[in-house]
């Protein structure tokens, strides 16, 4: 069975390039391995590469502005939304092709929350994952992520979305041709770096000498995500160059093997 790989990241992270990437990756296989591709993203004007499902084919987005009198990220929601209607009839495609190919790459529209935070996005999640192993692919955009609290926030967007999915998961650090990332892998691995970095950033006592409320805040925020890094696999990469794509697919083999082993258990139990 093909591994279903769903490309997520904020506006900017690089998930387009990314995605074109690993495509272009696994067209250069020897022998070529050429993924099946399903593009979700129905505002996206250019597409580098061959989509084998385009929402754009069914939905006409601009239409659906005009038509519903809506802006532009209502008009995606509301793409999004009619798409998934058909999406048993996309499965069935996708199930039909699952014979042939090795991988299958879900790209996910450009607004990060439209996908991660709809009853659409959970529904497409939920069938593609009932159906086939499905690894999240959450891109960062690296050198955006260097200072403590900007990386925090990027880390609890991703944990919230593994909570909600609870799929394995893949932080891709992307860019690290321009930043690095060296500094998240230490932040991840010992806390207490974390933490040093955090109060080297900011005041951690206040006049009195007590810890401010920020500073306690973070503490707590750190251990939290402590617990979360040890469930994820983290790699950079840099969709520029190719570098570290390799890794990123060693990641999604082993993400495979941990689907079967928990995700697949705890799906059953909850039916
Ligand atoms: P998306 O909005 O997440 O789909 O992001 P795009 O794929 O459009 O990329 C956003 C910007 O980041 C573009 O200017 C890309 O050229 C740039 N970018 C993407 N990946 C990389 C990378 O690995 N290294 C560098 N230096 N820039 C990148």
């Amino acid at each position: 069975k093909p591994v279903c790989i769903i490309a997520i990241g904020m506006a900017g992270s690089g998930k387009s390039t990314f995605v074109q990437r690993i495509n272009a990756h696994l067209h250069a296989r020897i022998p070529p391995a050429p993924p099946y591709v399903l593009n979700l993203d129905p505002a996206v004007t250019n597409v580098p590469f061959e989509a084998n499902i385009d929402i754009r084919d069914t939905v006409d987005y601009h239409e659906v502005m005009k038509q519903y009198n809506l802006g532009p990220n209502g008009a995606i929601l509301t793409a999004l939304n009619l798409f998934t209607t058909k999406f048993d009839q996309v499965l069935d495609l996708v199930e039909k092709r699952a014979e042939s190919v090795d991988y299958v790459i879900v790209d996910t529209p450009g607004q990060i929350e439209i996908f991660t935070w709809s009853a659409s996005g959970a529904i497409i999640t939920d069938a593609v994952a009932s159906s086939l192993p499905t690894v999240i692919a959450y891109i960062v955009d690296t050198p955006r992520a260097t200072a403590p609290a900007t990386f925090m926030s990027n880390m609890l967007y991703a944990c919230s979305i593994l909570y909600k999915t609870k799929l394995p998961f893949i932080v891709v650090f992307n860019k690290i041709d321009a930043q690095p990332h060296d500094f998240a892998l230490n932040w991840m691995q010992d806390f207490e770096t974390f933490q040093e970095a955090l109060a080297t950033h900011r005041s951690t006592t206040d006049d009195e000498g007590a810890p401010t409320y920020m500073n306690s805040l973070m503490n707590s925020m750190s251990l939290v995500l402590d617990e979360f890094y040890k469930h994820l696999k983290s790699v950079g990469v840099s969709s520029v160059t190719g570098d570290g794509v390799s890794e990123f697919f060693e990641a999604v083999e082993a993400s495979r093997e941990e689907y079967e082993k928990e995700y697949l258990p705890e799906l059953a139990r909850m039916r």
